[in-house]
């Protein structure tokens, strides 16, 4: 054993290929089965001859932009632990606001309200909204079956009675109508240079079109059929985008539109109640 490097030896070896500490100490605790915590208190302990192959080639895949999380197979979101892989968007930080925006929302409705998630992806939205709101009905969609996998595992080791189904946006739901209904569409738009950054996740879940607002667009036009009155749209957006959005919404007949920022005080969700009718 006594020729095998260091925990502390191959940390600093990762930060001469680019990889952050941080990173690097997640990924040996990853391949040690021990937490992150554990790799610091032990830098003088060596790694087991056998974890040096897969040590370089996660080291060399974080290097050139692979996501930790791809890497590790894991993502922390709203305080669940995701599984992903790379058929699904790694979730992101920004998107907790429009989490915690439905929440809000559905805190003021006393009985299982019917929650959608339109192209889930890991499941991040829908399961998080499941896991704090139990007498919640969430259903979740995505185009990709691949995705849906994904997602459906991520439930089931949650143990979150969230439903699923393949779907092209609003596609295979029929006559059915939600109070809440939230997605994180793709909306990068097509020449972005930042989606360079991006190249290791799926491209459908990021691209909308040239200027990014296809997929937001078409959610929008179509929700007033799968809304109830008095019942929200809530959409995840790019930084330059609330305006747009709030425009589709309200040329669509939503009302109460507002923005709200992500951790970063980005303007990064925006939303819109369907109004009720007053028959008299
Ligand atoms: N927020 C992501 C990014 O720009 C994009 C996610 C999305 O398109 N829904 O990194």
């Amino acid at each position: 054993m006594s020729g095998c490097p260091t925990l502390g030896a191959l940390l600093d070896q990762a930060k001469t290929s680019g990889v952050s500490r941080s990173d690097a100490q997640y990924l040996l605790a990853h391949l040690l089965g021990k937490s992150r915590t554990w790799v610091i208190a032990h830098s003088e302990a060596p790694l087991p001859e056998e974890l040096l192959p897969p040590w370089n080639m996660h080291i060399q895949s974080r290097a050139k932009g692979v996501p930790l999380a791809y890497l590790v197979g894991c993502k922390e979101f709203f305080s669940l632990n995701l599984h992903v892989s790379a058929h699904v968007l790694v979730p992101r930080p920004e998107t907790e606001s429009l989490v915690q925006w439905a929440l809000e929302i559905l805190q003021r409705h006393p009985h299982s309200p019917r929650v959608l998630d339109l192209g889930t992806g890991s499941g991040a939205i829908a399961l998080a909204i499941q896991q704090a709101c139990p007498t919640a009905k969430v259903l979740a969609t995505d185009v990709s079956a691949a995705a849906l996998d994904v997602a459906r595992a991520n439930a089931q080791r949650l143990r979150l009675p969230v439903e699923f189904e393949l779907s092209d946006w609003w596609q295979s739901l029929g006559q059915q109508r939600f109070d809440v209904i939230v997605s994180n569409p793709p909306y990068v738009a097509e020449n972005d240079p930042h989606l360079l950054d991006l190249r290791h996740e799926p491209l459908h879940a990021l691209v909308s079109g040239p200027d990014g607002l296809h997929a937001l667009n078409h959610l929008i036009a179509c929700a007033p059929q799968y809304v109830v009155e008095g019942g929200w749209l809530l959409l995840e957006h790019g930084y330059n985008q609330a305006q747009d959005v709030q425009f589709a919404l309200r040329s669509a007949g939503f009302e109460a539109i507002e923005t709200r920022t992500d951790l970063a005080d980005v303007p990064r969700c925006t939303g819109g109640q369907w109004p009720y009718t007053h028959s008299s």
